[in-house]
């Protein structure tokens, strides 16, 4: 691919490093490529970040035909710049793409659009330490026109922002309300998908579960309202009785997170029978009444792992672990972390280097 580069005669402004606000502070340069039906993917191009031109009438502002990713950079102690698993990213963004009828971008195409965008912002990706370059991805429909179909054209645009440390105070478990009224996906719908739509679809439980001092909602299954599915935008995994569970995917109300998938294997590797399957809200429930739910922790790219303190059921209190982060949570925190910058070897073949 020829991707033509255009460079910045006016530098951004960079945030402190020691206080970056997430997603708010874009880096100098994006990345864009159109695609036209009967044409593909063309025009590949990094310019300067800023406004695009679109008419009000294009389809993604009207019917969300729209999917993203998200994904980090690496600066390690040597200087060297790193992706996690962006292969991962590309794949699950072509199986979003299929069930929204947007076309795939190849995936060679995908990942040298990321990594020459990265290496021509490097001295973007910051080096304080837990900091990192984040990358978002983005595929959305431009016809400009009000009728329901799949969009004809669409645009490709990676954009990145320096992201500051997600614990700077250290880890603190949360506090989550269990959301029994609204959902945020059903069986056969876009659950699985990552796209805007399912977040749109989560905006009103949250904000209300804010409201009332709780940093997440755990999501139940959008058919019975019973099955644990997820903890506001991360997967959910849960120590009962010595054995990990995490919600089953075969839903497809699940996203498939890839930190889910790494932690995963992990805990395999390190002798942990990891059961995916239904977990009914009465399970998790029963397990913190009788003392056999002993750790439960989000995972995802932004957070790595989010220890779970407190869950709030029908007007009562559940407190895991007395509040405190577990063994295991902050084992998978360590590990991944080590692995994502550097500091520990990886065996797995996670690791992708971009300069
Ligand atoms: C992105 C996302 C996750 C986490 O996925 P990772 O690949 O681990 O970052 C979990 N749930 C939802 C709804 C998401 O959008």
């Amino acid at each position: 691919m020829d991707i033509k580069i255009t460079k910045t005669t006016a530098p951004r402004q960079k945030p402190d490093p020691n206080n970056i606000p997430f997603g708010t502070f874009f880096s100098d340069h994006m990345f864009l490529m159109d695609y036209a039906k009967g044409k593909g993917w063309y025009d590949p191009r990094i310019v300067p970040y800023g406004p695009l031109s679109l008419e009000p009438s294009i389809m993604a502002l009207h019917y969300a035909q729209e999917a993203f990713e998200g994904l980090k950079a690496y600066r390690t102690a040597d200087g060297h710049i790193q992706l996690f698993r962006p292969t991962e990213n590309i794949a699950r963004m072509a199986r979003s793409c299929e069930k929204l009828c947007i076309p795939e971008v190849p995936a060679d195409m995908y990942l040298e659009a990321i990594k020459a965008l990265v290496e021509v912002d490097k001295d973007w990706v910051p080096s304080a330490p837990d900091t990192s370059l984040y990358i978002r991805p983005l595929v959305f429909a431009t016809d400009p026109q009000l009728g329901v179909h799949a969009s004809h054209t669409y645009i490709f645009c990676i954009m990145t922002c320096p992201v500051g440390s997600y614990y700077p105070e250290g880890i603190n478990p949360v506090r989550i309300a269990i959301e029994g009224r609204e959902v945020r996906a059903v069986r056969g719908g876009t659950g699985f998908a990552k796209c805007g739509g399912n977040y749109a679809a989560s905006l009103h439980a949250s904000e209300l579960a804010g409201e009332k001092g709780f940093s997440q909602v755990l999501w139940l299954d959008g058919v019975e309202q019973r099955y644990i599915e997820e903890v506001g935008s991360m997967n959910v995994m849960f120590k009962i009785g010595g054995k990990i569970v995490t919600p089953s995917l075969a839903s497809g109300s699940v996203l498939p997170g890839i930190t889910r998938k790494s932690a995963v294997q992990l805990l395999t590797e390190w002798g942990y029978e990891v059961q995916e399957r239904n977990i009914a809200i009465d399970e998790l429930i029963a397990a913190a009444e009788d003392g056999t739910l002993e750790e439960a922790w989000g995972t995802g790219t932004a957070a790595v792992v989010s220890p779970i303190g407190e869950i709030f059921y029908h007007d009562k209190d559940y407190t895991i672990n007395a509040g405190q982060i577990g063994p295991v949570t902050r084992k998978l925190y360590d590990t991944i972390t080590g692995i994502q910058w550097g500091k520990t070897a990886d065996p797995y073949g996670w690791i992708v280097p971009v300069v």
